[in-house]
């Protein structure tokens, strides 16, 4: 059948792309960009072409704001953050913000992202590594009870999902009064989270909610404004916070995309709604890689 024959709402893509990310998006939100791309809702131009500043950006700008407060039951107790860079910045931008100069912070090593940011947060303040699983070859968490958590740590951080060894947490790790930082990037909004417990989340879009190029962080309100006094800028959680995170031009496309993405998750049911279909679908697939002779996945099924 041609394209022009399909159904309106039909799947007219064959092609499945198991990459982790850049990932695919929805038919459905991919299509609604495609007919918003010359003139969005009337304004005559796109949103590519569309002042970070004008009525109709700050309008979509709002809406995906208070769409992912709802997904995510966000309390007032903490803000949302758009920023540039994807989720490797935020490696940087964390110890930069929460922790002190002479102060220190805890890593969990779980697998190569963890390390990764373990690697780049020693650049800007002491780093100890609470557990070491083992990096790119994690294949499971160590036991909690095994940690060398510091009381006095800056803030814990920790990598929800492992994208590439495929280490995962099934819990939200106890720090008792230390900040939780994670960097959510690979599981973010596909699950209900109680983002209570955490003082910091981050995420990259382009596993989960759109194009690359822009990073969601959820901070709490009195993590914000730490920062030290000599970084850039635009590295500052306050800066973001004070602007709305229109400090400078964000990437307006990929934050408009992402706002189709809240919409649209919203629209299919929620964060519940796709906890559904994600334990279904990875059902599936584990199903086969365990039971076909020809893949191994070595991660223990607890924590994969
Ligand atoms: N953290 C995790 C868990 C990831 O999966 C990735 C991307 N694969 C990153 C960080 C880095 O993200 P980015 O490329 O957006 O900097």
């Amino acid at each position: 059948m041609k394209k022009s024959e399909a159904a309106p709402g039909a799947l007219t893509r064959s092609v499945i792309n198991f990459g982790a990310g850049p990932a695919m998006l929805p038919e459905a939100v991919l299509r609604r960009a495609q007919e918003e791309l010359l003139d969005w809702h009337g304004s005559g131009i796109s949103v590519i072409e569309m002042s970070h500043r004008s009525r109709e950006f700050l309008g979509i700008v709002e809406r995906s704001v208070a769409d992912l407060r709802a997904l995510l039951s966000i309390p007032d107790t903490h803000r949302i953050l758009f920023m540039p860079g994807g989720a490797t910045s935020q490696f940087a931008n964390v110890p930069l913000n929460l922790s002190a100069a002479d102060g220190h912070a805890d890593y969990l090593c779980t697998g190569h992202w963890s390390t990764k940011a373990a690697v780049e947060a020693r650049r800007h303040c002491t780093v100890h590594v609470a557990c070491d699983a083992g990096g790119d070859t994690a294949t499971g968490i160590p036991v909690p009870g095994t940690w060398t958590l510091t009381p006095d740590a800056d803030y814990v951080f920790y990598t929800a999902n492992e994208t590439i060894g495929g280490v995962e947490f099934p819990f939200v790790p106890d720090t008792g009064s230390v900040p939780l930082v994670c960097d959510m990037t690979s599981s973010f909004l596909s699950r209900p989270l109680d983002v209570s417990r955490y003082g910091l989340i981050f995420a990259g879009a382009q596993k989960n909610f759109g194009p690359s190029g822009i990073c969601v962080v959820v901070v709490r309100e009195d993590l914000i404004g730490r920062a030290r006094a000599h970084i850039p800028s635009l590295c500052d959680y306050r800066v973001y916070a004070d602007s709305d995170s229109l400090i400078n031009t964000p990437s307006t496309f990929s934050w408009y995309l992402a706002g189709l993405m809240f919409e649209w998750i919203r629209g299919q049911g929620g964060v519940e709604e796709m906890a559904r279909r994600a334990i279904e679908r990875s059902g599936r697939l584990y199903g086969a890689i365990d039971e076909g002779g020809w893949y191994r996945n070595p991660v223990a099924p607890a924590v994969r």
